[in-house]
């Protein structure tokens, strides 16, 4: 299975660089997790849209989902099949009060994608990849999501989405082979803030309690990488690192 890096930037851009994006790819299949700011412009520089098989959102922060519009807009310019495009519960109804506001035609996204909402309850296969989910704690609905291959349970890998600590994510990413775990808050963060997100400490703690081989930080600003990668290291030991835009990880 492998990873690549659309956009590790939080919710504001990292200058240049897309928010939440990433691919994840085994055999045939191609996931674009998450379709933040940034994103469709940048995957269609590193793939070919024609072999993308399917959309998954972690949850509707405009950091995750709001570049569905642009990439809606090339996936019409170039004719392409209708693909899974697969939402967080409610999703849809979210997805379909912003094409209203918005101002696009009816159907927009339902003309380009099959818009499904998954149950993070059971679990999902997308082709080669199969996927299961456990709820954050953020300020929306969101799930993080684990990524094995369909019928081994030797190479996976956990996406936390935005989340605080929180115990199921720590169940959900036991013994995964990497973490791609968010560190958006600086150490000195808030209280207020420290209730959907985690600082590199948390996240490396996180990553450490659930036993994960490798851990990738992501979802961070940019301006104070080398503290944060150090912060996370004093936690982790050695095995960790940033999570780099355009970058390709074997998991
Ligand atoms: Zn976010
Ligand atoms: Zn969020």
């Amino acid at each position: 299975m492998k990873l690549t890096v659309v956009g590790a930037s939080p919710s504001y851009p990292n200058p240049g660089s897309p928010s939440s994006g990433y691919l994840v790819e085994e055999g045939s299949s191609l996931l674009l997790v998450d379709c933040g700011h940034g994103v469709a412009g940048k995957v269609m520089g590193l793939v070919p849209l024609a072999g993308i098989s399917s959309i998954l959102i972690s949850h509707m922060h405009p950091d995750h989902y709001f570049d569905l519009v642009p990439l809606t807009y090339a996936y019409k310019s170039q004719s392409l099949p209708p693909i899974p495009l697969w939402l967080p519960p409610e999703g849809r109804s979210l997805l379909s009060r912003l094409q209203d506001v918005v101002g696009l035609p009816p159907a927009f996204f339902a003309e380009m994608f099959d818009v499904n909402e998954y149950d993070p309850e059971g679990s999902l296969s997308c082709g080669d990849i199969g996927i299961r989910f456990a709820a954050t704690r953020h300020f929306v609905p969101g799930f993080a999501m684990r990524f094995e291959i369909s019928g081994s349970t030797n190479r996976s890998l956990l996406f936390s989405s935005d989340t605080s600590w929180t115990e199921p994510v720590v169940r959900l990413a036991h013994r995964a082979s990497v973490g791609l775990v968010e560190a958006a808050l600086e150490s000195g963060a808030s209280q207020d803030d420290r209730q959907g997100h985690m600082t590199p400490r948390e996240a490396a703690g996180l990553a450490r309690q659930a036993e994960v081989c490798r851990l990738l930080i992501t979802h961070y600003p940019r301006e104070s990488s080398e503290a944060l990668l150090a912060e996370a290291r004093s936690v982790f030991g050695g095995n960790v690192a940033l999570a780099e835009e355009g970058k390709v990880y074997e998991i």
